[in-house]
């Protein structure tokens, strides 16, 4: 590497690295799991930051939800946010129980709470029962992490069923609203919800259509929201995650021949990994982005974005 004038002396290896080659770029083979897809079944694993991530206390004595914290992104703010000072509870289904343990494990050896609850948020009643939970296992709710998605690839239309495109908003952005609706009377001035949308809101892909809908909504929604609640001092943002290597993609998120290829064709040349997605999850909950509101932070090996 050529000496650059600004470059220190000595370089940490923790803090000048090339994003090109910092992690692998992988070629996946083709592979299939039933939905959800379980990262414990992932080839190759994922680096949620279990033996990276190191915390500074920006989330200090913080209560956070997250949903879908068992497996890929939200594993990985789960992780980040306790290393960060938090307490944490996690949303999932219950068949992913075995990637919930794990995540669990790595928090409480952190020194913090996890709180599992397990259920499905594409059921009303659940959603206000998650948050019911949430609060009475950590004592309170001060930042909300709207993370669970679903995204099913389908080439055609007509192949797109009713009960697909009614599930998919029901998960991914009705449960938004439900859980948010829910957290929001609990949360005091200074809390923060942060949720995931995606570069297909912008850019969406021909076999996600019901998928990419929702992403784009979930964009507004948080757009909105985060106006209403800016006065009572609650902020909303967005985090828009690009080609992340995850149980999402092996469970019919795309079509299994082109797992080889995933993320290859973005500026940086390589998938991304869901621990790469932590740091932004962390800054907008933390109040050092106390004047970041209603923002989408794209996250995404640098494809162009609105
Ligand atoms: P993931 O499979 O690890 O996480 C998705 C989680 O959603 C699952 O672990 C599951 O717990 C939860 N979930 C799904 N349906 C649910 C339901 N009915 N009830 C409760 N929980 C449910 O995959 P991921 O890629 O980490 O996905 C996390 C978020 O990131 C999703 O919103 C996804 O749309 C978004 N995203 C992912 C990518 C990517 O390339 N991986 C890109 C853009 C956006
Ligand atoms: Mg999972």
């Amino acid at each position: 590497m050529a000496e650059h004038p600004d470059q220190p002396q000595q370089t940490d290896q923790l803090t000048f690295q090339n994003p090109v080659t910092r992690y692998p770029s992988i070629s996946p083979p083709v592979q299939d799991q039933p939905e959800p897809g379980l990262d414990a079944r992932l080839i190759p694993g994922t680096d949620r930051g279990q033996d990276s991530y190191r915390g500074t206390g920006r989330l200090k004595g913080r209560q956070a939800l997250i949903t879908g914290a068992d497996s890929g992104i939200g594993a990985a703010v789960a992780i980040a946010f306790a290393r960060e000072g938090a307490d944490v509870a996690l949303s999932y289904l219950p068949v992913e129980e075995v990637d919930a343990q794990e995540i669990k494990r790595v928090i409480e050896d952190c020194g913090q709470r996890a709180v599992l609850i397990p259920g499905d948020i594409s059921d009303p009643e659940f959603c206000v029962s998650l948050v019911e939970q949430a609060v009475e296992g950590l004592g309170g709710l001060d930042a909300l992490v709207n993370n669970a998605g679903r995204q099913i690839a389908i080439e055609d239309i007509a192949d797109l069923t009713n009960e697909q495109w009614t599930n998919t908003f029901e998960t991914n952005i009705h449960a938004i609203f439900r859980i948010s609706k829910a957290a929001i009377p609990h949360m005091p001035p200074g809390s923060t919800i942060v949720n995931t949308t995606s570069i297909q809101a912008y850019k969406p892909s021909e076999p996600l259509l019901d998928y990419a809908s929702t992403k784009a909504a979930i964009n507004n929604f948080s757009k909105g929201l985060a106006q209403q609640l800016a006065p009572r001092g609650i902020r909303v943002n967005a985090v828009a995650p690009g080609p992340i290597w995850t149980p999402l993609q092996v469970s019919d998120g795309q079509p299994k021949e082109k797992l080889p290829e995933f993320g290859k064709n973005t500026p940086l040349g390589r998938a991304g990994q869901p621990t790469e997605l932590a740091p932004a999850y962390v800054f907008l909950t933390s109040p050092e982005s106390s004047y970041v509101l209603g923002e989408t932070l794209n996250v995404n090996g640098g494809t162009p974005s609105p």
